[in-house]
């Protein structure tokens, strides 16, 4: 089949791109499979454009948040009537495993716009408080911040994407939405959902297009916020343009998670949990706890349960609802991935499972890696490699795992095994991440979600989040004397 999507969404229309169109190639057999539009600077600045005239209008800015929010429920009724088709779209661009595609890429968007339809409907946005002083009143209100760029990775493109623009349409801000050259099927289904549902021309526009078009549009003097998930060098680049010229911004970028397994974990529970906490996605997640920290005490039978984990794995076409692990999402991340491996197997950790086969297989496809008596100074346990490579790094006591754990560039996610909740909640607290999870990871929706140290800046989802997508406003009245 050839998935071919030839036009930008722009001012509420498809329009043709500047740069014409370009070869898409499927992750699991290298072949072409459809084709994406390239956007041209002009395209950029049209869209740029559009948001600006859209946001403050009385039809979408001005709206009663009720008739907002509405429009929002309508545009996830919308994505719910082609659930399979938009995972699909994913899937056949970057790999992801359908059966993690069809709850993230095709369920997580609805969630994430009734989420903040309902959370705009609880926000107070003006409240009438009295002076400090007893001189007076002063309102508070929050106003739109106004034009969001949305810059957005291939890994998870489509709750990605919703994590930023459900909360800035729900505050009556407006979108210009430029996703990964990776994958614009989905984007692209995002925007034709959008149409369906009558948003107004301009609140939510899609460009496609690699760095350069990425940087245009950041650094337009149409926008005036920026919400950016990747990697953390090309967010370095966002963040300086950003500030240099004082536009805010959220950074959500790379990460180097922890497991830390106490001495009384539940080994069984343990492996089962760290597929998806350490593999999910073929290890193409940004808070995967990647680095296994495991006591000394047990640290024999913590390699073999991981070892084990990574070679039964089921390994095969992302389209196959039975696959667990698909492709990587280029040759060129493959080759990326595969070099870490290599850089392990020179720096004196044992391969216990994967490594790089003799022969390259049809399609990007990289075995699941681990690698034993890994030190947290190597490469492999300091640089995220992105795909499912796992370091299995030993500790003496839980101080020292903490340690381990904090002793990262990194601070995004990670996870503590353990038979005795209160314990895991106590070790969570101390380990230096914007979120931890305990005996498993999952994102909450009402919660937020981000990094400190180079995982990022700022924060998304629950109310925190929602509060980036406002200015604050103080009137000030003076009491009449
Ligand atoms: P990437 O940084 O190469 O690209 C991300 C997006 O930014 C793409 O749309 C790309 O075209 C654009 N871009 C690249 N350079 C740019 C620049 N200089 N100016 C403006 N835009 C630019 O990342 P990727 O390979 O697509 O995604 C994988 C990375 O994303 C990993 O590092 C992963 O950890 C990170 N990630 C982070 C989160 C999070 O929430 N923290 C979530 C998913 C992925």
């Amino acid at each position: 089949m050839s998935y071919d999507y030839l036009a930008l969404y722009v001012d509420g229309e498809w329009r043709r791109p500047g740069r014409g169109t370009v070869a898409a190639i499927s992750p699991a057999d290298g072949e072409r499979n459809g084709s994406t539009p390239l956007a041209s600077e002009s395209d950029v600045d049209a869209a740029v454009a559009a948001a600006r005239r859209a946001f403050g209008t009385p039809s979408w800015t001005g709206l009663p948040v009720e008739e907002r929010a509405e429009l929002l429920e309508r545009f996830a009724i919308q994505l719910e009537k082609n659930v399979p088709e938009r995972a699909t779209a994913t899937s056949v661009q970057n790999g992801t495993p359908i059966s993690i595609a069809l709850p993230s890429e095709g369920g997580a968007p609805i969630g994430l716009l009734r989420y903040h339809a309902g959370l705009a409907r609880r926000t107070v946005v003006e409240d009438r408080r009295e002076r400090f002083d007893g001189m007076g009143e002063t309102i508070v209100r929050r106003e739109p911040v106004g034009v969001v760029a949305v810059v957005v990775p291939w890994n998870f493109p489509q709750p990605i994407t919703m994590f930023t623009v459900a909360p800035a349409l729900a505050a009556g801000c407006t979108v210009v939405l430029k996703p990964a050259p990776e994958t614009v099927f989905g984007a692209l289904e995002l925007a034709a959902a959008a149409d369906r549902a009558g948003l107004p021309p301009g609140v939510l526009n899609v460009v496609t297009g690699g760095a350069e078009i990425g940087e245009h549009l950041v650094s337009h003097p149409g926008v005036d916020r920026v919400a950016f998930t990747g990697s953390t060098a090309a967010g370095r680049k966002v963040g300086e343009i950003c500030g240099r010229l004082l536009r805010p911004v959220t950074l959500e970028l790379g990460g180097k998670s922890a497991a830390i397994v106490l001495d009384d974990a539940d080994l069984v529970a343990t492996t089962q949990g760290l597929a998806s906490c350490a593999l999910l996605n073929s290890g193409q997640a940004c808070y995967l706890s990647t680095r296994i920290l495991a006591p000394r005490s047990r640290y024999d039978e913590v390699v073999d349960a991981v070892a084990g984990l990574a070679k039964a794995l089921k390994i095969g076409d992302p389209l196959d609802r039975t696959t667990q692990i698909g492709p990587m999402v280029s040759s060129r991340h493959r080759e990326r991935v595969e070099s870490y491996v290599r850089l392990g197997q020179r720096s004196g950790a044992r391969l216990v499972a994967g490594g790089v086969p003799a022969e390259q297989e049809r399609g990007w496809y990289v075995r699941p890696t681990v690698f034993a008596d890994v030190d947290n100074s190597d490469p492999i346990a300091r640089e995220e490699i992105f795909g499912p490579v796992l370091a299995v790094i030993p500790y003496r006591d839980v101080d020292e795992a903490v340690a381990i754990a904090n002793d990262s560039e990194y601070g995004l996610g990670g996870t503590i095994w353990t038979s005795d909740v209160d314990e895991g909640i106590a070790v969570a607290r101390r380990v230096r991440s914007g979120s931890v999870g305990v005996n498993y990871y999952d994102l909450d929706l009402g919660a937020p979600f981000g990094g400190v140290k180079a995982s990022g800046l700022g924060r998304e989802l629950g109310p925190e989040g929602f509060d980036t997508f406002f200015h604050y406003k103080s009137i000030y009245l003076h009491k009449a004397t």
